[in-house]
């Protein structure tokens, strides 16, 4: 994205109908980055394994499934039972493959919405477009943003739906994948010594599985109670992802990190907690959520294929082609769709570039948030540190309207590392600018993995044929056709974003690939093929056409108006990223090739073996 710059009366000129200087948000928005880059940039982050392994159990199982081991054959296995899993079982089953058998770490379906009850919890996306299969399961949520309860029990009423219990292995974990050639299946193998032969895998994983610590100096040292957002230990909270922590009413409590799961679980938190530190490094920005329940009349009224409707709508507004109307018409459609339609629109008469008239509307958006602190935050100096100096979508944006009135609290108090982050932990707290902040529990808002590699982030490697791992043929980046299908690793399939289309509303893509997975492992099951596999040739070609595009995708991200994240690989360079980019012409031409490649019916790129 192009810069305003300083310079002549002219420039002066166009910009003199805005109340504020462009230039000098600009250089402090460049200063804000500035002060948080930092040379280890992802390795700042512990990797969860050894002493930190506990910060992976699973806090909410009744019991441990105990179970023989199995040695059997599956048509297909389905690595994870979150969206991904379940649509991926949902369009395979309706391909008419019964063989399925599902694999997750959790104790039952749900993903993301099985490990994140937080109090509070919530999907951020419109719920009629961001759950999915709402038709088939003749399903309406009960409010526009759903809480994670309502998500976590219509994950399970999917599974049901699709028959999907019936094989599935719940507490077990993949180990490994190797494929033998010889007999053209998957070896399967588990933490339970399972060994399961799959003719086909789909690995649905999630883009944010794997919760991460920061290296934070002295982080074993803590004497006290830790837990990550992701594995919430209601035994020492008390009360439920409602709220009603009522075990915190005599508990000195710091949250580190305010990302969208903090904003979302602090208010909860500030409730009860007889005090409650927010350790902030960089403030979110956070709009209007303005939740309502379901209209009745509405939901009735509803006609055969509005799912589908609903979300290509959304889609397009966020992708910036305009819509005889917004059905969603929240932030998001008011963020991007209105940002994009001025740079399509290219002109607003002001004389300005188009990179100029984006960074306005941008700037525009911002001060709008930053204007909703001071309405929201009593404190003149706690509302100042709340506010974000970055361009919108740096960082994701949040939506929330208890977060911020919670540093209004006598019991609640932001401590503000100004981009420096916890200086350390000690035995009894942490300490920020020399001060030592004495806590009772330690609680990680602090993400999960993104930008390590693939397996380390599943968890497993997959050996594909010669015994060669994905993490090295990768070596030199992600290769793929359609972020679907790798070479030397026959009848696999990768459920991710990489290579892929990248849209606000990820279910959307797992509809379209899973739909497009299911119809080449039904072609392939119907005509008995041994295996398919993608070519060199297509794939380097896809390879080519991500990078050559990845422009698009990656917009100004990584530019100097962008405070570090996990959006832009912490602000440093990352040769690997343009590669790993989602197709650069954006999610709707994405979705309308792999359509137009599955109506073509030659299965362009694929090598089936018989
Ligand atoms: P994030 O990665 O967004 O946030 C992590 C936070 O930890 C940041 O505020 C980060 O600061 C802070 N942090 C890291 N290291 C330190 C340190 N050393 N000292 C102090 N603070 C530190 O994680 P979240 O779990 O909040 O969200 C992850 C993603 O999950 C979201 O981006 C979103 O995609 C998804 N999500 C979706 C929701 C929904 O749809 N409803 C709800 C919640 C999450 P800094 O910003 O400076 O790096």
């Amino acid at each position: 994205m192009s810069e305003i710059t300083e310079g002549t009366e002219e420039k002066k000129d166009r910009f003199s109908d805005l109340d504020y200087d462009p230039v000098s948000l600009r250089d402090r928005y460049r200063e804000e980055r500035d002060k948080r880059l930092r040379a280890d940039g992802n390795d700042q982050y512990v990797e969860v394994i050894g002493d930190f392994s506990h910060f992976l159990d699973d806090p909410y199982p009744d019991e441990k499934i105990e179970r023989e081991s199995l040695h059997d054959d599956v048509d297909v296995v389905v690595v994870g039972g979150g969206f991904g899993g379940l649509q991926a079982g949902a369009r395979l089953r309706d391909a008419g493959i019964q063989d399925i058998r599902v694999i997750e770490k959790g104790g039952d379906f749900g993903g993301t919405w099985y490990w994140n009850r937080y109090p509070g919890a919530q999907c951020d996306i419109e719920s009629y477009i961001y759950l999915p299969l709402l038709e088939e399961l003749g399903y309406v949520p009960k409010e526009k943003y759903a809480y994670a309860k309502e998500i976590l029990d219509y994950s399970q009423a999917i599974g049901r739906h699709y028959d999907l219990y019936d094989n599935a292995l719940f507490q077990t974990e993949v180990t490994e994948m190797r494929w033998d050639d010889v007999r053209s299946r998957w070896i399967v193998s588990t933490n339970r010594g399972d060994q399961v032969n799959a003719r086909f895998v789909a690995m649905a994983n999630g883009p944010l599985n794997r919760p991460k610590l920061p290296g934070i100096p002295g982080i074993t040292d803590f004497k006290g109670h830790t837990f990550h957002t992701s594995r919430w230990d209601y035994e020492y909270t008390g009360g439920g992802p409602d709220g009603g922590l009522d075990k915190l009413n005599d508990k000195r409590v710091a949250v580190i990190g305010t990302g969208a799961t903090a904003i979302q679980s602090v208010p909860f938190v500030g409730e009860t907690a007889e005090q409650l530190y927010v350790f902030q490094r960089t403030p979110s920005s956070v709009d209007v959520r303005g939740n309502t329940p379901t209209d009745k009349i509405w939901a009735d009224g509803l006609e055969p294929g509005w799912h589908r409707h609903r979300m290509e709508n959304f889609n397009a507004l966020v992708s910036g082609v305009p819509q005889a109307e917004d059905l969603v018409d929240d932030g998001w459609t008011d963020l991007i769709g209105k940002m994009l339609q001025r740079f399509r629109e290219g002109a607003d008469g002001s004389g300005r570039s188009i990179g100029e008239i984006m960074e306005i509307a941008n700037f525009d958006k911002m001060n709008e948030i930053r204007d909703r602190v001071d309405e929201l935050v009593e404190d003149p100096g706690v509302a100042e540190s709340l506010k974000p100096y970055y361009q919108m979508f740096c960082k994701r944006p949040t939506f929330n309207d208890e977060y911020l009135p919670t540093f209004n609290r006598p019991n609640v108090e932001l401590v503000d590392t100004e981009g420096q982050g916890v200086d350390r932990i000690t035995e009894r707290g942490l300490v920020v600018k020399n001060k030592e902040y004495e806590v009772d529990c330690i609680i990680f808002a602090t993400g999960f993995e993104v930008g390590t590699g693939y397996a380390r982030r599943a968890g497993y490697e997959i050996y594909g044929r010669d015994g060669l791992s994905l993490t090295d043929s990768w070596s030199d980046g992600m290769k793929t056709l359609h972020g679907l299908q790798s070479h030397g690793f026959p009848n696999c399939f990768i459920l991710s974003a990489g290579q892929g289309g990248f849209t606000a509303n990820f279910p959307h893509l797992l509809e379209e690939s899973t739909t497009h997975m299911a119809h080449i492992v039904g072609h392939a099951l119907k005509q008995d093929y041994k295996s398919v596999e993608v070519t060199k040739d297509a794939e380097e070609a896809w390879v080519e056409t991500i990078v050559e595009k990845a422009g698009g995708a990656m917009g100004g991200l990584g530019g100097p108006q962008c405070t570090p994240g996990y959006y832009n690989n912490e602000g440093q360079p990352n040769p690997g990223a343009r590669q790993a980019a989602p197709y650069g012409g954006g999610s709707i031409r994405f979705f309308e090739l792999l359509k137009k490649w599955r109506d073509d019916g030659d299965f362009e790129g694929l090598e089936f073996g018989s």
